[in-house]
């Protein structure tokens, strides 16, 4: 199995105006203070601040992602930013199929495919989000569910280096759960099964899976040790510096 270079993303959902960049400053100082650190980092503002972070962040590596994109480049979307426009104002990834966006605007597997699909078309890397509702857990039905949304969701030709999955069940986001250890195990090795059949030349291996659903600075060296976990997205640990950069350093050289 190929070594797959781990990624913790922040997802700041709705939350951010410019003064926030400060808590991206507090970061890089505690990144160039602290130990080498051995991931890729990357932070989803709103659209609104992508283009100020990305030009704070222009030569050091931490990315800038979107966190939705439409799946048309142009056209006749009011209020709705394509993976062009991301593209252009700096962004390298788009999250796609976040259960917040497929709850609150009704987006379908065949949705989020095509915004994969835009996003790969803007060269962008797509995260994409797969996870089960709680009552869908407690019906036992994970496993099928997230096979479904991920066979749903992956375009054709998707490659380790245009693709991300984010595991995040839907009850553990923002809830202070999370699932068992053996639970993480189990759906991210059903995740890299499927992706192993489903992309061929072994490009499947080395997609990254990340976990996400309550990722704090505590739990995260045990979740981030769970096989197949290449990592996290991190949504309200990630708005502040000192949480974010405390999972970061999972990933400090030994
Ligand atoms: C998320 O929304 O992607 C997320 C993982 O949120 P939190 O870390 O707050 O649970």
């Amino acid at each position: 199995m190929a070594a797959v270079r781990p990624l913790v993303a922040g997802n700041w959902k709705l939350n951010g105006l410019a003064k926030s960049m400060a808590e991206v400053d507090l970061l890089l100082e505690r990144i160039l203070a602290g130990a080498q650190l051995d991931l890729d980092i990357m932070i989803c503002p709103p659209a609104t601040l992508i283009r100020l972070m990305a030009d704070r962040l222009d030569g050091i590596p931490i990315a800038v992602g979107g966190q939705d994109c439409h799946m048309d480049a142009s056209g006749a979307h009011t209020g709705d930013i394509s993976a062009e426009m991301l593209a252009d104002a700096g962004a390298v990834a788009a999250i796609v199929g976040h259960s917040e966006r497929r709850a609150d605007h009704g987006e379908s597997d065949a949705i989020v495919k095509a915004k994969a699909e835009a996003g790969h078309r803007a060269g962008l890397t797509a995260i994409i989000c797969v996870g089960e509702t709680e009552a869908q857990r407690r019906a036992g039905d994970t496993l099928d569910v997230v096979s479904g949304q991920l066979a749903g969701s992956l375009p054709d030709n998707a490659s380790a280096s245009d693709t991300v999955i984010a595991y995040e069940p839907v009850w553990a986001i923002g809830t202070g759960l999370t699932p068992t250890e053996d639970d993480v195990a189990e759906v991210h090795g059903a995740i890299r099964s499927q992706l192993s059949e489903l992309l061929p030349g072994g490009e499947g291996d080395s997609v990254r899976i990340l976990y996400g659903g309550s990722v704090k600075p505590d739990n995260a060296a045990v979740l981030m040790a769970i096989d197949n976990v290449n990592g996290a997205l991190v949504g309200g640990a990630s708005l502040k510096a000192d949480d974010f950069y405390g999972i970061i350093e999972v990933y400090g050289a030994k």
